[in-house]
C-alpha cells in the first residue's frame, strides 16, 4: 500500500471490515461533513453561543424541547447525571464530584447493567441496581425511590428484555416522584424516526452518539427537557470558561469544528436516503463475493451484522463467508488478513468469516475480496 500518513507516524493503517468501533476510529465522514469542519475551521466564534444555537437546531431535529452537542455519549452521560444532582444550583456544579447536600443515586434494573453504566458515578453518583438477574417488578422501583435518588437510568438497547419495566412505566413511576429519566441511546438512530420516540416516551433526557450517524468519533448529543439541558450547559466546559463558576464539566471540551460537524451529519442522517445506504452495502458485498465465487468449501451469504453482534438475514450489511470444509481455519484466515498491510480487520464468528462493509470502501471491497481469495483458495504465498 502507498504510504499514508499513518506510516509516516509509524502505525499501520487498518481496512475496518468490523462495522463502527469507538476503537478503530467510529465512522467515515461524508464529504459534506468534512466540509463543514473544514469550513468551521476558517473562522472563530463564541463557543458558548455555537453550542445554544446549535442545540436549538437539534433539538428542533429531534423533537425534543432543548439539546446539545457533547463529546460523545459517554461524557453526556456523566453530564446528565451531574445535571440531575445539581439543577440550576452552580455552587452545587462546582462541587461535584462531591455529593454532600444533594440526592446522588442513580437507579438502574439490575438486567439493564451494561458496559458503559459506569459512567454514572464520574459526577459522584453512585449507582444502585433495582430487582435482581432474573428482573425488576413495577413495585421494586417504585419502592427503591428515596430523597437520596437523582434519576434512573436506562439504556435503551435492553429497554423491554425479558423481566424489566419498559420505559414508559419507569418514566411514569419517576415522574411521580420528580425524578427524571436519563436514557443511553447511543445507537438507536435507525430507522430515523426512532430518535424522537425516546423523549416522546418520557425520558427527561435521551443520549445519542455521533460516531453511529456518521459523524465526528467523538461526538454526541444529549435532547430533552430545557431545564435539564440548561444543567448540562451549567456543568459543561463554556460555563467554566465564561462565567465565574468553575463547574464539574470542564475536561468534556468541544472543538468549534466538531461540534458544527455533529449537526451537520445528524442534518445529513436525516435526510438521507437510507434505501440508497443500504443500497451501496449490497453492492461491496456482492463485489467481495465476486471474488470468492467458485471456491469449493466456501459458502457465500450476504447477511446483517446486528448491533448486539448477532447475524440475521436482512438488512444486508456485511458477507458471511462459511469455510464448509476447514473450519478450523477461520481464525487462522482473520489473523493472516490482520497481519498483512493494509490490515484487514474481519470477524471470526463459529465456521464463518464475516466481512461487515458500513465503514469499507469500494476500493477496499475490491482489496479484501483479492486478499480473501488468495487465502482461501490457497493458491497464493502465506501473507507475511
Ligand atoms: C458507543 C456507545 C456509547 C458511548 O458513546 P461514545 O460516543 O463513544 O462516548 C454509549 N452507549 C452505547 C450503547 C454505545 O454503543
Amino acid at each position: 500500500m502507498s504510504e499514508t500518513i499513518y506510516h509516516q507516524l509509524g502505525t499501520r493503517p487498518v481496512i475496518d471490515a468490523l462495522g463502527i468501533y469507538t476503537d478503530l476510529g467510529g465512522s467515515r465522514m461524508s464529504s459534506r461533513v468534512w466540509g463543514a469542519l473544514e469550513e468551521a475551521n476558517r473562522s472563530f466564534v463564541r463557543m458558548p453561543e455555537l453550542l445554544d444555537t446549535t442545540g436549538q437546531r437539534l433539538a428542533s431535529l429531534l423533537g425534543a424541547e432543548a439539546a446539545r452537542v457533547t463529546p460523545g455519549a459517554s461524557s453526556a452521560i456523566a453530564m446528565a447525571v451531574a445535571a440531575c444532582m445539581t439543577g440550576s444550583d452552580f455552587r452545587k456544579m462546582e462541587q461535584l464530584p462531591q455529593t454532600a447536600g444533594m440526592p446522588s443515586q442513580v437507579l438502574m434494573q439490575r438486567r439493564h447493567r451494561y458496559k458503559y453504566d459506569r459512567m454514572v458515578r464520574l459526577p459522584g453518583a453512585s449507582l444502585v441496581e433495582v430487582g435482581n438477574v432474573n428482573g425488576t417488578e413495577p413495585d421494586e422501583l417504585e419502592a427503591a425511590i428515596t430523597s437520596e435518588t437523582a434519576a434512573f437510568c436506562l439504556p435503551a438497547h435492553l429497554d423491554g428484555i425479558p423481566g424489566t419495566v419498559p420505559l414508559e412505566t419507569v418514566a411514569s413511576i419517576a415522574h411521580g416522584h420528580a425524578v427524571p429519566v436519563i436514557v443511553d441511546a447511543a445507537y438507536l438512530n435507525f430507522p430515523v424516526a426512532i430518535m424522537r420516540t425516546f423523549t416522546a416516551r418520557g425520558a427527561d433526557l435521551a443520549i445519542f452518539s455521533a460516531k453511529y450517524f456518521g459523524g465526528p468519533n467523538t461526538g454526541g448529543i444529549i435532547c430533552g427537557r430545557r431545564a435539564l439541558i440548561d444543567a448540562v450547559a451549567g456543568v459543561d466546559f463554556t460555563r467554566f470558561e465564561a462565567s465565574k463558576y468553575l463547574s464539574f464539566g470542564r475536561p468534556f471540551k468541544l472543538d468549534r469544528q466538531l461540534v458544527v460537524g455533529v449537526v451537520v451529519a445528524l442534518e445529513e442522517w436525516l435526510e438521507m436516503d437510507h434505501a440508497d445506504r443500504f443500497a451501496g452495502y449490497a453492492r461491496s458485498v456482492a463485489t467481495v463475493a465476486r471474488h470468492l465465487e467458485g471456491i469449493p468449501g466456501v459458502e457465500l451469504t450476504p447477511m446483517c451484522f446486528t448491533m448486539q453482534e448477532t447475524l440475521e438475514p436482512e438488512p444486508v450489511n456485511c458477507l458471511q463467508v462459511r469455510l464448509t470444509a476447514g473450519q478450523d481455519r477461520v481464525s487462522e484466515v482473520a489473523d493472516r488478513l490482520e497481519a498483512g498491510d493494509p490490515s484487514i480487520l474481519v470477524h471470526a464468528i463459529g465456521d464463518a468469516i464475516v466481512v461487515d462493509v458500513e465503514c469499507v470502501s469500494d476500493e477496499e471491497a475490491e482489496l479484501i475480496g483479492r486478499r480473501l481469495r488468495d487465502e482461501l483458495a490457497e493458491k497464493g504465498t502465506p501473507a507475511s
